[in-house]
């Protein structure tokens, strides 16, 4: 766990949040996702918040109905009983700080959004957060008259983002949407493929209710900071777990009050947000340009000297994380902007750092235990 003695004295503790997760009713996840296994391995890896994934599934809204109890505003825990079968069932050394606070639940959905806009097919993933489950029981009825919401804990729907954007504000006013993995080629609001070029593009009128964006785990704040169209937005992290023990792999670190409001004003103005736990953006797998069918994972530079052409297929080469980042920057490499001095990033280095034989660019191979968190780049918390 991060070295949290760092923070200001005085102040609120600050809590590691991973608002991106998914339940074992969206594709290609774990059927360990589950509440009481979510909270288990919540306290397992430190986290003090997590969302809850997947609230428009029917299935896991009537488990999350049935599971969760009001706790602070706008967040969610699990049953007392409940919450003594984690504690005790936790190695000794956490037991008792697990029992004696339990992890909370935020109601969060990630949303895939596929559309013509400006005559180009769009796909966008958006992150929707609600303060209770009466809200989500509207969002859901708004949704279910789109698309099918029934079939996948992450639905697809045919709806342009600024849409989605308004069902959000309508189903409460305290709602909010968070831009997914903002730079992944194929599904985010930058997408080298199916994205915008801005982020105020994608959600048009509503563009000013959007105040934070999710850098995923291709790219991490020093990459984000060279584009100056994203200056206006706070930087998050969160895993987007598939399965209970990629938790945390990357999440937020908050210094405000626990409960929802603070943690989305925290977001809305970025006091109170404490600084993220960054994966290797180069583990990430979009992170270069290729074709992972070809084995081709090249740098920006050397697609541009092969004219963006694949060397096994000869078709276009998807152009990854790293070169769409070059392609938006307004600023060179290294560029810390005002707003940006003092905020911390935390490493956390995954255990594929230690065995990827996998070709790198631009950076020095790193190395360390799935469990060793380090702080870079931190000269100060910001005050
Ligand atoms: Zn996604
Ligand atoms: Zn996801």
């Amino acid at each position: 766990m991060p070295p949290f003695s760092a923070a200001p004295p005085g102040g609120p503790s600050p809590f590691v949040a991973d608002l991106h997760i998914h339940s074992k009713y969206s594709r290609a996840c774990s059927r360990d996702l589950t509440l009481p296994n979510l909270g288990w391995w919540a306290r397992r890896k430190g986290i003090g918040v997590l969302g809850t994934g997947d609230f428009t599934h029917p299935a896991w809204y009537d488990h999350l109905r049935q599971t969760l109890h009001p706790a602070e505003p706008g967040l969610y825990r699990l049953s007392p009983e409940a919450e003594r079968d984690i504690a005790r069932r936790l190695p000794p050394r956490l037991a008792s700080e697990a029992e004696a606070d339990p992890v909370r639940f935020m109601l969060s959905v990630e949303i895939s959004t596929i559309y013509k806009r400006d005559d180009r097919t769009r796909k966008v993933h958006h992150l929707v957060y609600l303060p209770d489950l009466d809200a989500v029981e509207r969002f859901n009825a708004a949704l279910g008259r789109i698309g099918n919401i029934a079939s996948d804990g992450r639905p697809i729907l045919g709806l342009d983002s600024r849409d989605l954007l308004e069902i959000t504000l309508e189903s409460s006013p305290d709602g909010y949407l968070v831009p997914a993995h903002i730079w992944t080629p194929w599904f985010s609001a930058l997408g080298s493929k199916s994205g915008f070029d801005a982020i105020a593009d994608c959600y048009a009128d509503l563009a000013e209710h959007v105040f934070a964006v999710e850098t995923g785990l291709s790219s991490d704040p020093e990459m984000n900071w060279r584009v100056g169209s994203l200056d206006r937005y706070q930087l998050v992290s969160n895993s987007d777990a598939h399965s209970p023990p990629a938790l945390a792999r990357e999440a937020t670190i908050f210094a405000t009050g626990r409960d929802y409001f603070a943690i989305r004003e925290a977001l809305r103005t970025g006091d109170g947000l404490a600084g993220t736990i960054e994966f290797f953006p180069e583990e990430g797998k979009y992170h270069a340009d290729g074709h992972r069918l070809c084995g081709v994972n090249w740098s920006p530079e050397r697609t541009r000297a092969a004219g963006g052409r694949c060397p096994e297929c000869g078709k276009p080469l998807t152009v990854g994380v790293l070169s769409r980042v070059e392609e938006l920057a307004d600023r060179p490499e290294g560029h810390r902007p005002a707003h940006a001095r003092g905020s911390p990033t935390w490493c956390h280095w995954p255990r594929s750092s230690a065995r990827s034989t996998r070709w790198v660019p631009g950076r020095k191979r790193s190395r360390g235990s799935s469990t060793t968190w380090s702080r870079r780049s931190a000269p100060n918390w910001r005050s």
